[in-house]
């Protein structure tokens, strides 16, 4: 599965051919970075970034351990989305955006993946043809993980996931507070009749009951919306709006102040639709609305998540066809790795 290393006496190519020829070779070690009964990153000093197998930030895949903190799952899915597809590339996107990130985050002075065991659990296997099969889906695969001890970083996909992850969230957590960060509301009933979409993941989750409904925040909406009824429908589901104007208004610190109290003492699920970002910072994606965070605004915001009980999270929206020079991956994969280190810090 993995060539030999290129560090050896022998030639890239006669190194295959070896590889090809021999079990032995074939079954090698990866060098790993390992702390105590810790498995983490593909050495980088050894094997370069961009060779090796690609899961989340080179670790290792969930059955190569034997427990798990935290788990990376892709949602290949975007038979939700509204407007442009393409998400259901997402995942895989982001995983070879994300050979870049390093062991250590100075940001957070941590080192997420020495602090937890951090790993790649994979794409969960979605029916693009059924979306009430593919909710089901997801919402037993989260539980699994759940049940394997690991909080789930989700990497999407249309925000049409959101509700199935939710589903499997409450039935271990009870009511959550959610802080949704988004251009858009989600929270519209429904689209040509259908209940089941990227535009309405959150009506459905307060509908359900799993929202604590005192506790829940969104986070960077703008953008024309299809009436003024809209946010007073909005304002019935539960959710704060700090809009994308307020980091102006407001300022970066006021704005975490006003999310760590909406949400203290409360379960948070944090899910990122990158949309809320500008299109500068991410253009790879299905609806971008104009008047966007940049992903600093956006990092230094989710930084202060470190002081929430945060049980997991999701980053959905991630269109590749739209991505030129993986500007959108590299943020989401960035956002990914700070959610991690939150929750790892925490373990
Ligand atoms: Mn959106
Ligand atoms: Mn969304």
């Amino acid at each position: 599965m993995w060539p030999a290393s290129p560090s050896g006496g022998a030639g890239h190519a006669s190194s295959l051919l070896e590889a090809k020829a021999s079990t032995r070779k074939m079954t090698k070690p990866i060098p790993r970075i390992i702390t105590g009964d810790t498995l983490g990153q593909v050495d980088a000093s050894q094997v370069p970034r961009f060779a090796g197998a690609p899961t989340f930030a080179r670790l290792p895949r969930i059955d190569e351990v034997k427990s798990a903190d935290i788990a990376i799952v892709g949602m290949p899915f975007d038979a939700g989305a509204s407007f442009r597809s393409g998400a259901r590339f997402g995942p895989s996107h982001i995983r070879e955006a994300s050979r870049l990130l390093r062991p250590y985050n100075p940001a957070q002075d941590a080192y997420p993946f020495e602090l937890a065991q951090v790993v790649d659990a994979g794409d969960l296997n979605l029916n693009t043809y059924d979306i009430l099969e593919t909710l089901e889906t997801i919402e037993s695969g989260v539980t699994e993980l759940l049940n394997f001890g690991a909080k789930p970083m989700t990497l999407g996909g249309d925000h049409t996931i959101a509700l199935p992850i939710l589903r499997a969230m409450h039935k271990k957590y009870g009511p959550i507070a959610v802080i949704h960060f988004d251009a858009h509301l989600d929270t519209w009933d429904t689209y040509y009749g259908a209940p089941y979409t990227h535009g309405t993941p959150f009506r459905r989750a307060a509908e359900e009951g799993l929202l604590d409904q005192t506790s829940c925040l969104h986070v960077g909406i703008r953008g024309p919306l299809y009436s003024k009824q809209d946010l007073t429908d909005d304002a019935t589901f539960g959710f704060q709006i700090i809009r994308s104007e307020d980091f102006d208004d407001l300022g970066t610190e006021a704005i975490i102040a006003k999310m760590l109290k909406r949400v203290a003492g409360k379960p948070v699920y944090v899910s990122i639709d990158v949309d809320v970002m500008d299109p500068a910072f991410a253009p790879g994606t299905g609806t971008p609305e104009a008047g966007g965070l940049t992903s600093r605004e956006l990092l230094r915001v989710i930084r202060a998540l470190d002081k929430t009980n945060l049980i997991g999270a999701d980053i959905v929206e991630v269109s590749p066809p739209y991505d030129h020079a993986q500007i959108t991956a590299l943020a989401a994969c960035h956002l990914a790795y700070d959610l991690i280190t939150t929750m790892a810090k925490a373990v």
